[in-house]
């Protein structure tokens, strides 16, 4: 948090950019640092890559498929699926050790390109979702602190897990 990149809108990538070598090597990179430091998604702009591009675990907790490859996600267009919003806790691999509560649509509808440059689209909820919708809008240099209802909810990780964690049952923590 604080470098320049975090709060620029990124740029979109052509197909054609997507599939070079350059590129492809990022990507690998990107899910080899997510995984290190035991992240459910990391976006480019948090690697200082000003670019609309993110890997996401998103078969992590609510979905059947927990075994499945992190995806890989570029030029993401979001739209929710009907209006209910949901307020669960957050936290960021650019703001260590914070955690806060942000409400994000339950349900939403995603289309994107895939590392290979192809016309993609699914439909997430839940944990899912929640990533997503916190991976896209790093691409439009929003934070999740500025989606917040309030900031009564902004704990530590210390205090998080100790006053937090077992009550809300986050596997994270
Ligand atoms: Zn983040």
């Amino acid at each position: 948090m604080g470098h320049p990149v975090l709060r620029t809108k990124a740029r979109a990538l052509s197909p054609a950019d997507v599939r070079t070598a350059e590129l492809q090597t990022l990507i690998d990179d990107m899910i080899d640092t997510m995984v290190e430091y035991r992240g459910v998604g990391l976006a480019a702009p948090q690697v200082h890559e000003g670019i609309r591009l993110f890997v996401g675990d998103l078969g992590a907790r609510d979905e059947e498929d927990a075994d499945a490859e992190p995806m890989v996600l570029i030029n993401p267009e979001i739209s929710p699926v009907g209006p209910e919003m949901v307020e669960d806790w957050e936290g960021c691999l650019s703001i260590p050790d914070i955690r806060g509560k942000v409400p994000r649509y339950r349900d939403i509808r995603l289309r994107a390109l895939n590392r290979k440059g192809e016309r993609i689209e699914m439909r997430a909820k839940n944990f899912s979702a929640r990533i997503i919708q916190h991976e896209t809008d790093h691409l439009d240099g929003v934070l999740f602190f500025d989606r917040m209802n309030g900031f009564e909810s902004l704990t530590f990780l210390e205090e998080y897990s100790r006053y937090w964690a077992k009550r809300e049952d986050d596997e994270e923590a």
